[in-house]
């Protein structure tokens, strides 16, 4: 079956073009689906603007969106099962983390029909009788939603739900490595009943059809979540046409523990936040920055406890962490670790490909701690976005040295995604975590979020809140209307209303 859709149908790619989905897990096939090309994102978007155009969605009754949205949670919810299978063939992921993510993502279309029926615009008082002056919401147009493979049906729902919720079509294109929860989402689109040409979806790489879908003039809005260097790209090509545009990149997040953290739940969660899904987590807490004073018995611990950790596919319930997502990431992941220890650093665990020969198929990689980092190591500095945690110290003589120093090297990124504070004393955790540049931090937890929250990056991390995860205003254009209901001339030019018997 063809997998791009347009305009409510089921197509192949211009030139017949197909891409082969292997699970990372073991290389085994998944999946052979059609691979839109730059030619195919025109009329991708040529759907899209007449489906906005014609008013078939951004029409409807805010009431009667809300009502699609949770009809689409209650397919998703009936979908789980396959849904999350599809989503750990592509991804490697562990099953039982792809049916938590579904929880989540049912959970976001759940959040967004409340806000689509919850929603008016205001009566401005302007004092004056014959005006009525009001602000209204109204949907930006079309929407280029392009979402990446980490948490592939998470990341296009956080940009789907709020496009839809708020009245807006849209051109679909995630990424080429892990489609298929994107092709289930738009058939479970279209039989909650949206209309056609609302929902399109291209399948394809991100330097054909993604860059031509950007560059596109009818499109009015990119929602790009990725890497640093892809956002930078689409920020330029989007600057054309002055599209609206979003972006939510990479983190390198600090995970600072104080010596007087408890020092049990720092330890379990310093070991989640980065080896959970292998590091493939824009939050996860890849820099450990330890008080000097108990560092060498917390990372000694730590590294114990790395050791222990089981790898395996999605299928394997004794698994606690899975493959890579490629090769090609496999090796940029290893050459950060190569880096790292010509700069310097000592391996302290991992560093290498397993050797169970049961894993030789799949891309995984050791979990990896690197001791004796400093700021101005790549591995330090830059995201690497696998199981490598670099391990950095601070000391002080006294209370604010020492959380000065560690916020000095917590905030020393151009990242600002996210970050933690392990500690007992309430004072310094709300101390540290208002001077962190970062725009989620945890106090005492790692990871968690809420729909109902804002979630985005300070720094390079992105351009703000994530579009999806808070309100529906950056899906929105606001309109002041103003309506003189007593039209008379405005009077400013007197010669305007001169006739020839007014006197000069
Ligand atoms: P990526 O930038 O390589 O690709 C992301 C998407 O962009 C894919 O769909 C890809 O095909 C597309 N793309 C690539 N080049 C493009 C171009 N020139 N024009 C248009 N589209 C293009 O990122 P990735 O490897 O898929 O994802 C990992 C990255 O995503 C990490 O940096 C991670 O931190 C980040 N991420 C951030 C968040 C967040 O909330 N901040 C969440 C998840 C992932």
């Amino acid at each position: 079956m063809p997998e791009l859709f347009i305009d409510g149908r089921w197509r192949d790619a211009q030139d017949g073009a197909t891409r082969e989905i292997r699970c990372p897990a073991d290389g085994s096939h998944v999946a052979t689906v059609s691979e839109a090309g730059p030619a195919d994102a025109a009329p991708a978007v040529e759907a899209a603007r007449r489906a906005f155009d014609d008013g078939r969605w951004s029409a409807v009754p805010a009431q009667e969106r809300a009502a699609l949205l949770l009809r689409v949670a209650d397919l998703l919810e009936r979908d789980k099962a396959a849904y999350a299978r599809a989503e750990s063939l592509d991804t490697g992921k562990r099953l039982v983390e792809s049916e938590y993510d579904m929880d989540d993502v049912i959970g976001v279309f759940r959040h967004y029909a409340t806000l689509a029926g919850a929603e008016a615009g205001r009566i401005v008082d302007t004092g004056r009788p014959d005006v009525v002056s009001r602000v209204v919401h109204e949907p930006v147009g079309v929407c280029v939603l392009i979402s990446p493979w980490n948490y592939p049906l998470l990341q296009t729902s956080w940009k789907v739900a709020p496009a839809l919720a708020a009245g807006n079509t849209f051109v679909l294109k995630p990424s080429e490595l892990s489609p298929s929860t994107s092709v289930l989402l738009v058939r479970t689109l279209a039989e909650a009943g949206l209309p056609d040409g609302v929902a399109n979806l291209l399948l394809g790489a991100g330097a054909g059809v993604g860059a031509a879908l950007v560059e596109h003039p009818d499109v009015d809005l990119v929602s790009f979540t990725g890497g640093l260097a892809t956002g930078r790209r689409i920020m330029a090509a989007a600057a054309a046409t002055v599209k609206k545009v979003a972006l939510e990149l990479g983190g390198k997040n600090p995970n600072i523990v104080f010596a007087d953290a408890d020092r049990e739940a720092a330890l379990d969660n310093a070991l989640t936040a980065v080896f959970l899904h292998s590091g493939q987590v824009c939050s996860a807490g890849a820099r450990l920055v330890v008080e000097a004073s108990i560092a060498e018995d917390f990372v000694a611990e730590l590294v114990r406890r790395a050791r222990l950790i089981r790898l395996g596919g999605p299928f394997d319930e004794h698994a606690e962490t899975g493959p890579l997502i490629s090769a090609a990431h496999r090796d940029k992941v290893e050459a950060y670790v190569a880096a790292g220890l010509a700069e310097g650093a000592e391996l302290l665990c991992g560093g290498a490909r397993p050797d169970d020969p049961a894993l030789a198929n799949g891309f995984y990689y050791l979990p990896t701690v690197l001791g004796g980092c400093r700021r101005g190591m790549s591995v330090v500095h830059d995201e690497s976005f696998g199981p490598v945690l670099t391990v950095e110290t601070f000391e002080g003589a006294d209370d604010t040295e020492l959380e000065t120093a560690a916020v000095e090297i917590a905030n020393d990124s151009i990242y600002g995604l996210a970050g933690a504070v392990w500690t007992r004393d309430g004072g310094r955790a709300e101390r540290v975590a208002n001077r962190l540049r970062m725009g989620t931090v945890w106090i005492n937890d790692f990871h968690p979020y809420v729909p109902q929250a804002e979630w985005g990056g300070y720094k390079q991390s992105g351009t703000g809140r994530e579009l999806g995860l808070a309100g529906l205003d950056e899906y929105r254009e606001t309109k002041h209307v103003w309506h003189n209901i007593a039209p008379a001339p405005a009077a400013w030019f007197a010669s305007s209303t001169e006739t020839e018997d007014t006197p000069a």
